[in-house]
């Protein structure tokens, strides 16, 4: 069989990760002198040491857990035998104490949708923003009829999508966290790809309307129905007298669309710096490899990324809150860090409110790939923000308007963090993942790398860069950085479309809603 190969990662660990492909065999012989008391499979944990019951297990040098019975020298270290830590708490922590300087990066520029508002788009797309889930079906099919017969009048437009979810009805509408979804909805609608236009269809009754959803572009008036204010906004509302039957619907909106359309179409791809682009990126499907490969990889375009004047946000606050002291360590000043605390403390009390803690992060498929819990999954996942001075805290639902690394505090759940990402005002995402997943977006393009070449292999036509290359021995972390910076351009440029593209692939969107529903 092929050499047996393992990665440690800092010198004080007390654990090594399996690096072979399928894992190693019980009598392996490792080259240094450790012999496998039993098969450990991939991305999994060998003690370098015998480890009593209670005594640290060390990885990325920081304490991923206690053992819970006696691990031998040799033997597998996993979820079942580590007790996790007590999640650190969020009161004298390190302030701005780790603040790195990056040279700044000149001469980057990619081809953009610049917008009257100053923003930059990565597409050129028509976006039907929706009030409630009742008119999804009849928008469905108008996106459908507008494809098939308007969007060939109008080339430079790359697409017609519709922008639907479940709230606007039958929640507590006035309850103070709904002003999470509600703002979300109307952040997404600014989203930079949709070229300052928006089309809202409305049912007509539901509790979420026009003027709750956009209160400074729509104003009620005497009869009933909402003015509006410009018209880089259009409504139709599916209850109006003039609406008979389901063509009258549909004509309504077509009509509507083909106003946009006219103005869309005259947008064209323009030079724009790399200060334009706003990056989100995120995880999911993580395995051992992600803190070792495609994060490392992501967090170093990212640093190209913040120095050539960029946004970047990451997020996932369960993955990240057990490395609270590194992030207010990298906070830009005292406010930045007070910022972080106060979104880390409102999810504790959000998680704590449904009797779970963030080990409720971590799936049986995190566990298969060797992630044991959330503090070994956090190490690895806070890696993709890269060495920058964190310069901003974008609450959930809000717009990301800070030049460098932005914390967008979201979920973890994939759905749900992509969604906030796109409220922020992200242009193009870029994700990875150890265990696979076929995630896409239709608002953005999504760059998938993968964390082991395993995966890439397999899931050759869904996975844009191989990571797995670190790992191998075939590329740097810097060489592959640089790789995915250049892709990440070319991308956002439209030279090149990402897998997701191609195929079609495309999530739908997934509010947070922490309020409640009625
Ligand atoms: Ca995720």
């Amino acid at each position: 069989m092929s050499t047996a190969r393992y990665i440690r990662i800092h010198e004080n660990d007390n654990v090594v990760t399996v690096a072979n492909d399928g894992g190693l065999p019980a009598g392996t012989l490792l080259d240094n002198g450790i012999t496998l008391k039993e098969a450990v499979p991939q991305g999994h944990k060998i003690a370098l040491v015998d480890l009593s019951p209670g005594e640290e297990v060390r990885r990325y040098n920081v304490v991923i857990g206690h053992a819970n019975t006696f691990i031998a020298q040799g033997a597998w270290v996993n979820e079942h035998r580590l007790d996790m830590p007590a999640a650190p708490e969020l009161h004298a922590l390190p302030v701005a104490t780790n603040l790195t300087h990056l040279e700044p990066l000149q001469g980057y520029t990619f081809e953009g949708f610049r917008n009257p508002d100053g923003s930059v788009g990565t597409r050129n797309l028509l976006a039907i923003s929706t009030s409630v889930q009742c008119v999804s079906g009849v928008v469905a099919h108008a996106v459908k009829r507008i494809r098939e017969e308007l969007l060939p009048k109008y080339p430079n437009v790359d697409d017609v999508i519709s922008l639907e979810h479940v709230y606007g009805c039958g929640v507590a509408i006035q309850a103070p966290d709904a002003v999470i979804p509600i703002r979300t909805l109307r952040n997404i609608a600014r989203n930079p790809n949709f070229g300052g236009r928006t089309l809202l269809v409305s049912l007509g009754c539901e509790k979420l309307q026009a003027d709750v959803f956009f209160p400074d572009r729509f104003i009620p008036i005497k009869n009933g129905g909402f003015q509006r204010q410009d018209d880089h906004i259009a409504l139709v509302t599916l209850q109006d007298d003039t609406n008979i039957g389901f063509d009258g619907m549909i004509r309504a909106i077509m009509e509507a669309a083909e106003e946009q359309l006219l103005v869309l179409n005259r947008r064209v791809r323009t030079t724009c710096p790399l200060s334009d682009l706003i990056v989100g990126v995120q995880c999911g499907g993580s395995d051992a490899f992600s803190g070792v490969t495609a994060n490392p990889v992501v967090g170093f375009a990212s640093d190209l990324l913040v120095r050539a004047g960029a946004r970047v946000m990451f997020s996932e606050v369960t993955e990240v809150r057990d490395g609270i002291a590194q992030l207010t360590a990298r906070a830009a000043d005292a406010e930045v860090a007070r910022q972080l605390i106060e979104q880390m403390d409102w999810y504790d009390r959000y998680l704590g409110r449904g009797s779970a803690d963030r080990s409720a992060n971590t799936s049986p498929g995190n566990k298969r790939g060797g992630l044991s819990n959330i503090v070994e999954k956090a190490m690895g996942s806070i890696v993709k923000s890269g060495s920058s001075p964190i310069r901003g805290v974008v609450p959930p639902g809000e717009r990301c308007t800070t030049t460098g690394l932005n914390f967008a505090a979201t979920p973890a759940s994939d759905f749900v963090c992509g969604t906030l990402q796109l409220a922020a005002g992200m242009t193009l995402h870029v994700f990875t993942t150890g265990r696979g997943t076929p995630y896409g977006l239709k608002e953005v393009p999504v760059v998938k790398v993968a964390t082991r070449s395993d995966l890439a292999r397999r899931w050759h036509d869904l996975m844009d860069l191989n990571a797995g290359r670190v790992v191998d021995g075939e590329a740097s972390i810097e060489e592959l950085g640089w790789e995915l910076f250049h892709y990440m351009i070319d991308v956002a440029s439209g030279r090149k479309q990402t897998c997701a593209e191609k195929l079609k692939l495309h999530n739908s969107l997934a509010l947070f809603n922490p309020a409640p529903i009625t």
